[in-house]
């Protein structure tokens, strides 16, 4: 999976988790508005209307008393009018109060109130008839008897009624605490559900992108001086698939770093016109050779090869045509050479032969062998055959032991030696030639 992707999938959980959080947050919210709406706008005024009620019928009843005590018609007349006014607070009280009653009970409760209300009111017009028919004895016992009874009915079902709005009051606000802590403990799962997530993706980033990039950075710190790194480069297992292309670009470089440094290590030890090794390559080799021949206790030799009148070669047929026989002498050389000799250019025009292995007179055999060659093979350049010979000194053998140097140093003398009795043959160190 590609890091944005990962990344994009767990934006848009985040995101879908937040979203259902809000609208559930939105829910619970409304809910316990609506509680309290319902708290404020049925519980309170219902209970005030209900007082305001018992607080009307009670001064309802008192003129009521009144009117049984009173003897002179404009009173009445008065209190009539009163009682009127009053009734009419009543309904309009009672129908306010029939609209808040949201349960069974309270409406129940309602209508006990309603019918003990029209028997009271039924009596109080046999009290209010038998009042003006001159019965006062009959309206005292209607009322004593009937009247009370039902105003007591009328109260107990007021009281029923503002008891059950407490009740349902309490239930709304206990309602509301309850799924104001729905809604905290819902906030709490999904603020710990988030920081798991996120601490699940900082593990992810870490585990794929991070520690790999680490890795490879180390493995980078730690290069040693050959240039390749310190710890082998393997593709990690869990990485995301950018830092698995940078492994494989890093593999890739380390990769053509070694060819780089090969073909450079070559360039470095090897003669660019010829192709033999050269002179850094030849101390080198021979200093070894050196070391290896005269523990093992066997004989080392050392061939001096310089081209006889090379400069008139250059003069003659040019630099270029010069160079071409360079070329040519190298190779037959080289095509008599054994695996275990070593061929160098040692200066302009003039080789040197590594024969471990090999004593005086082998070297010395060697060295007919290359004269010979050369001497029958005749470069081919600028469009001329040019006839070349060699000279050679030879040195070598067990005799005392000696340094590379020295056996350079050896060579070179008996190629002088070569060079001073005529040119073109062998001279071997520590022999006339
Ligand atoms: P001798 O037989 O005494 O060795 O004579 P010589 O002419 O070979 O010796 P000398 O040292 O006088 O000349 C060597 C010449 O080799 C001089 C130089 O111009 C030539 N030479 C050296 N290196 C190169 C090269 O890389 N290419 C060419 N074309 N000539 C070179
Ligand atoms: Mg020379
Ligand atoms: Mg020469």
């Amino acid at each position: 999976m590609r890091l944005y992707h990962a990344i994009l999938v767990l934006s848009l959980l985040i995101v879908g988790i937040n979203a259902s959080f809000q609208a559930v947050w939105l829910s619970q919210f409304s809910k316990v508005r609506d509680s309290v709406e319902e708290f404020s706008s049925s519980w309170l005024p219902a209970v005030r209307l209900a007082s305001a009620l018992a607080r009307l019928a009670g001064e309802y009843r008192r003129m009521e008393m009144d009117y049984l005590l009173t003897e002179d018609h404009r009173e009445l007349a008065v209190l009539t009018r009163r009682m009127t006014r009053v009734t009419a607070a009543i309904e309009n009280a009672e129908m306010r109060l029939a609209g808040l009653m949201a349960t069974r009970s309270e409406r129940d409760a309602l209508t006990t109130y309603l019918e003990s209300r029209s028997r009271f009111q039924e009596e109080h017009r046999d009290i209010l008839n038998e009042t003006l028919a001159g019965h006062p004895e009959v309206a005292r016992n209607i009322s004593a008897k009937g009247s009370a009874q039902h105003f007591a009915a009328m109260m107990a079902s007021l009281e029923t009624i503002e008891r059950l709005n407490q009740e349902s009051g309490e239930q709304a606000v206990s309602n509301a605490g309850r799924l104001y802590r729905r809604m905290a403990t819902t906030m709490l799962a999904v603020g710990l559900g988030s920081i798991a997530l996120a601490v699940a993706a900082a593990v992810l980033a870490a585990r794929r992108i991070s520690h790999p990039i680490a890795e490879l950075a180390n493995c980078m710190a730690t290069m040693p001086e050959e240039g390749l790194p310190g710890c082998p480069i393997k593709q990690p297992g869990r990485a995301v698939q950018e830092v698995s292309l940078l492994y494989r670009a890093f593999q890739n470089l380390t990769g053509q770093l070694a060819l780089s440094m090969k073909r450079l290590e070559e360039l470095a030890v090897t003669d660019q016109l010829t192709g033999a090794a050269n002179r850094h390559r030849l101390m080198a080799e021979g200093i070894r050779a050196m070391d290896l021949c005269q523990r093992a206790g066997s004989p080392c030799s050392a061939l001096m090869i310089d081209i006889d009148h090379f400069k008139r070669v250059n003069d003659t047929h040019g630099h270029a045509a010069g160079d071409a026989v360079l070329r040519h002498i190298s190779r037959e050389l080289v095509r008599h050479l054994r695996a275990s000799d070593l061929l160098a250019r040692y200066g302009g025009e003039e080789f040197v032969i590594l024969a471990p292995n090999s004593g005086p007179e082998e070297a010395a055999q060697l060295a007919e062998r290359l004269r010979r060659a050369v001497e029958v093979h005749p470069a081919l350049a600028a469009g001329a055959t040019i006839p070349v010979t060699v000279s050679i000194g030879v040195a070598g053998g067990q005799l005392a032991p000696k340094d590379f140097e020295s056996l350079l140093h050896d060579a070179d003398t008996a190629l002088y030696e070569a060079k001073r009795s005529g040119r073109n043959r062998v001279a071997t160190a520590g022999e006339p030639a």
